[in-house]
């Protein structure tokens, strides 16, 4: 039996800060390494190809599907997002950490495969908070706005599937209890 934890999935409604949180992360632990997805989504105007996501077509994510070319695929307001899974493999196959940003249809599919991952929802303190942050952002219309608040809601009630819950109300607090769960899991 496997006692390592190898894999860290951090999950949230959009505009929880998860984003900040992971690259927190990563500029802290340097045996982690991201794993970037893959989305059909349009990029956002600071996002970089290959840092943030690759981006690719529909035709090419509907043809990962079919090829296994996922780890876990799932459709997230309206687009496709998934997880290459060679680049899982040879992260684990170099004693990397991997660290995933990914939903709950992500989450529940990966732990099928790996038990042991470590998985982390993120709140945001309010609904109020994940308003103001979302519209702070400023990269979305106020129609995707209103449905990510939705699904939102819905990926919350997703909470209870997850090992460690993390209130993000304030910034340092948080990523202090990222560090703690990190920390303690890779003791044991
Ligand atoms: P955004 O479009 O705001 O970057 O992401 C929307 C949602 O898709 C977020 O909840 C994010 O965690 C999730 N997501 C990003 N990449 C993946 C992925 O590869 N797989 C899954 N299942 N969800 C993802």
């Amino acid at each position: 039996m496997k006692t390592e934890h190898e894999l860290y999935i951090i999950s949230g409604p959009s505009g929880a800060g998860k984003s900040v949180l992971c690259k927190k992360l990563l500029e802290k632990y340097p045996n982690f390494i991201f794993s970037v997805s893959y989305t059909t989504r349009k990029p956002r105007s600071l996002e970089i190809e290959g840092k943030d996501y690759f981006f690719i077509n529909k035709s090419e994510f509907l043809r990962g599907i079919k090829t296994n070319r996922w780890l876990e695929w799932a459709k997230v307001h309206d687009n496709y997002y998934g997880t290459c899974a060679n680049f899982v493999q040879s992260g684990l196959n170099k004693k990397n950490k991997i660290l995933f940003d990914i939903d709950s249809q992500g989450t529940e599919q990966i732990v099928k495969a790996y038990p042991n991952a470590v998985t982390i929802f993120i709140m945001p303190p309010s609904n109020e908070a994940l308003k103001n942050r979302l519209k702070k952002r400023g990269s979305d219309s106020s129609e995707t706005i209103e449905k990510r608040l939705l699904n939102a809601a819905k990926e919350v009630e997703k909470k209870v599937i997850y090992k460690h819950i993390i209130i993000n109300d304030q910034l340092d607090k948080a990523f202090d209890r990222l560090c703690a769960i990190i920390n303690k899991t890779e003791k044991i």
